[in-house]
């Protein structure tokens, strides 16, 4: 698991995130893993919709739990 710690699963999601902030995949200053679904309309506001992925959808390797998610997102609110 040391891997993890070092913030990479694998390859391909280490391209991921290094790549431009218009990769698909991002890392969130909360250290979140975050996909990008899009673009979205909220409240007459255009934005991209970020949701957080579980796993590596390359490797299968669990990024965060849910417990994860929820205390990164608690400490950025
Ligand atoms: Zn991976």
């Amino acid at each position: 698991m040391d891997d993890i710690a070092a913030g990479y699963c694998c390859d391909d999601m280490e391209t991921c995130l290094g790549a431009s902030s218009e990769a698909a995949l991002l890392e969130h200053e909360s250290g979140l893993i975050l996909v990008n679904a899009g673009r979205t309309e909220q409240d007459g506001e255009e934005g991209s919709l970020f949701l957080t992925v579980q796993f590596c959808p390359f490797c299968g390797t669990e990024l965060q739990t849910d417990e994860d998610i929820d205390a990164a997102l608690e400490a950025v609110e």
